[in-house]
């Protein structure tokens, strides 16, 4: 058998497994042996700390080595329970053993023999007491005692003892089998252990340095992978020359303008025109929250290029944010002399065949549209500029595909969702970051309240109340991980209900996910035409619509949301003349639920929100990774692992530069990206 066959092997025929288990470890993605080892724990158990009775902490874990003095008695002071209890001690003190309902204990313990036991202590009455403790025979140390283990994310049915002997059984079937991804002169540069001992130990550590040191290696290489994954996806378009655009006066531009630019809008606006005119190309990511004003920020540079008679496109997610950027943009560009089409989905036939050819002939100045622009048949004569708007729904291909359309056009992305610096640089590599942090002056801030369920009553009240002042509400339903299914109907059943019984007699919508996108954009359009007094939703309203007399968000579970999303909803409202209230129903009781309930109710500041959530999310959770189109990190976090990141940054440009990829050394390496690009790159591709 080829040795990698042994990484394909499926985990049915692995010991320990069979058809039933195997089921359940696929809820946890793991189908093959190669998943199991990739399968990382998420904690540690540390079983090596050995104390004397005599020196144990109340509430603390540990081991105690000591032998059972006592006659081990049963009890069974009820049906379906059994209680064995074991007096120990070691010499220095005594302990109390207690197990329930493992009845088969009482024939395999001996008095007299050393035992180290494991589990928490607490005291009881005058001794300390082990309930339930893990127990091995101290001549047998080291299987399940006296030893680091792992703690995995688990599925129910599946115990940790059945988890840790699958994965164990895996890696002793693949050791002496790896293929060594990492040249030496890597490993040797950034001092990564080598890939045998970094599976063994990331799983089995002898020490938690050794655990650490496991752990190093396996980030540089999965970031290492996805780094060169892509790059070779974006296509290897690493020519950084730019077109070179004349100077141009922008007062005409703003002298249409009913307000005046903000600070932060100009400063954004002078860095974007230092790039445009240099000849380098313009990368330039545009953070700003919502309401921020981006739109203007991108007009100017519209402007810019085409004064400089260069063709624009931008892009953004839907068809009705595509038709508000148009009928927002399109009155002011005219005026100035500038055409602008809008091409989506829904455009006909005859229409679509009409502005390609414009486009193409270069007598269209600026493209405004969904996907549609993507399409192959859609050309430009002299395409300068493209804009993404609301950029973390789309892939990394897609930008591409929209720049090759011309030579080397700027680019500049705009975005609501402020990221975490290692995020930008795993996806743009060298983007540069403009951030527009100031609000248009007279903002209101959007009241924000947190309520229990007991507040249900009155929340429908309220609905009401602005209803009949004819604002408009938004419910949005629960998230529910990974099943838009699940979400869909639940959102379905919260909409029929109150249709029938609290809101009855108002004008109820639904919009879901699993919708068609025509049925989904003719409710929103419906919705945006005040026809529809509430819309209830799953969170498919993020994307930036404007309804401007949409006054009332209410979240239902809020406690499921991560505050950035949050703060992405509640931006939905507060973009006309009204007052605006967002209110968040939160399910849970959980002191860390009420933390973040009270950053949002106390903070209008997105970016103030997104520092909070990655504080209180903590590691090991990499919320809008798969936003951002991006496959799920096994080890890494993109939050936390920058300094490697900063290394594997300079050993890609290393690569690209020498073009080590065709290399021998570099081979194996090579055929890992391609293999991953094959697999994991799936959901970046175009649809
Ligand atoms: P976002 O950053 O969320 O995309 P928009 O560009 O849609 O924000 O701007 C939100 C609203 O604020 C628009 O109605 C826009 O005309 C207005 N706006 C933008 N800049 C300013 C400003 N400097 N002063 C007042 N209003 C502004
Ligand atoms: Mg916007």
């Amino acid at each position: 058998m080829p040795q990698e066959a042994f990484f394909r092997k499926s985990i049915k025929y692995i010991k320990g497994v069979g058809e039933a288990r195997a089921k359940l470890l696929t809820k946890l993605g793991i189908v093959t042996v190669d998943d199991a080892i990739n399968y990382f724990p998420r904690d540690y158990e540390d079983r090596t700390v050995l104390k004397r009775i005599s020196e144990i902490v109340d509430g603390e874990e540990c081991g105690v080595a000591a032998s059972i003095i006592s006659d081990i008695a049963e009890s069974r002071p009820r049906r379906n329970l059994s209680l064995i209890k074991a007096l120990a001690t070691d010499g220095t003190s005594f302990l109390s053993i207690t197990w329930f309902n493992q009845s088969y204990l009482k024939k395999s313990l001996e008095k007299n023999v050393e035992y180290i036991f494991f589990g928490k202590v607490k005291r009881s009455g005058m001794r300390f007491e082990m309930v339930n403790p893990v127990i091995e025979k101290l001549e047998d140390q080291g299987k399940i005692t006296g030893r680091i283990l792992p703690v995995y994310r688990l599925t129910k049915g599946l115990t940790h003892n059945n988890l840790r002997r699958i994965i164990e059984n895996c890696l002793k079937l693949t050791s002496n089998r790896y293929v060594e991804t990492l040249p030496n002169s890597i490993r040797e540069e950034h001092k990564l252990c080598e890939i045998s001992f970094s599976y063994e130990e990331i799983h089995f550590p002898q020490s938690f340095q050794h655990a650490e040191e496991a752990r190093k290696r396996l980030v540089f290489e999965e970031l290492l992978l996805l780094q060169l994954g892509l790059l070779k996806s974006k296509g290897s378009n690493t020519d950084q020359r730019g077109i070179k655009f004349e100077t141009v006066d922008i007062k005409p531009l703003l002298s249409m303008l009913p307000f005046t630019p903000t600070s932060a809008q100009q400063r954004v606006f002078e860095e974007i025109r230092t790039d445009m005119e240099s000849n380098r190309r313009m990368n330039r990511l545009v953070q700003g929250d919502v309401g921020s004003g981006k739109t203007i920020v991108a007009v100017t540079a519209i402007y810019f290029a085409a004064k400089n008679r260069y063709q624009s496109a931008f892009m953004v997610p839907t068809e009705i944010l595509a038709e508000q950027h148009f009928n927002s943009v399109s009155p002011l560009l005219s005026e100035l002399g500038i055409s602008v089409r809008l091409l989506t989905g829904s455009t006909k036939k005859k229409e679509k065949d009409e502005i390609k050819e414009l486009s193409q002939k270069g007598k269209l100045d600026v493209l405004i549209g969904t996907h549609a622009i993507l399409e192959d048949d859609t050309n430009f004569s002299r395409l300068g500029l493209v804009v993404t708007d609301e950029q973390h729904r789309f892939g990394v291909r897609q930008r591409a595909k929209l720049s090759a359309k011309g030579e080397n056009p700027d680019l500049l992305v705009m975005t609501a969702t402020p990221i975490p610096r290692t995020l930008s640089l795993v996806l743009y590599g060298d983007l540069d970051v403009s951030v527009i942090d100031e609000l248009p002056p007279n903002r209101k801030p959007i009241d924000t309240y947190a309520v229990h369920e007991g507040y249900r009553a009155r929340v429908y009240n309220f609905i009401r109340k602005i209803v009949a002042e004819g604002r408009q509400a938004y419910i949005v339903c629960p998230l529910v991980e990974d099943s838009e299914e699940i979400e869909a109907e639940s959102a379905e059943g919260l909409a029929e209900r109150i249709r029938d019984n609290e809101l009855a007699g108002l004008r109820v919508g639904l919009i879901h996910g699993k919708m068609k996108a025509a049925e989904k954009e003719k409710i929103m359009r419906s919705y945006v035409k005040g026809e529809l007094n509430v819309l209830v939703s799953t969170t498919v309203i993020e994307v930036g619509v404007n309804v401007p007399n949409a006054t009332l968000m209410v979240i239902e579970n809020a406690e499921r949301f991560g505050l950035s999303q949050l703060h992405q909803l509640r931006g939905r409202v507060g973009r006309g003349k009204h007052k605006s209230y967002c209110i968040l129903i939160n399910q849970s009781k959980s002191e860390i639920s009420k933390q973040r309930m009270d950053i949002m109710t106390s903070t209008n500041d997105g970016f103030v929100i997104s520092e909070k959530d990655l504080e209180l999310r903590g590691p090991g959770d990499v919320f809008g990774v798969r936003q951002h189109g991006i496959p799920e990190m096994k080890i890494a976090n993109l939050y936390m692992d920058l300094d490697i990141l900063t290394d594997v940054q300079k050993t890609v440009k290393q690569i690209m530069d020498r073009d080590l990829l065709e290399t021998d050394e570099y081979k194996p390496l090579k055929e890992k990206v391609e293999q991953l690009m094959a697999e994991r790159f799936k959901e970046v591709s175009l649809n």
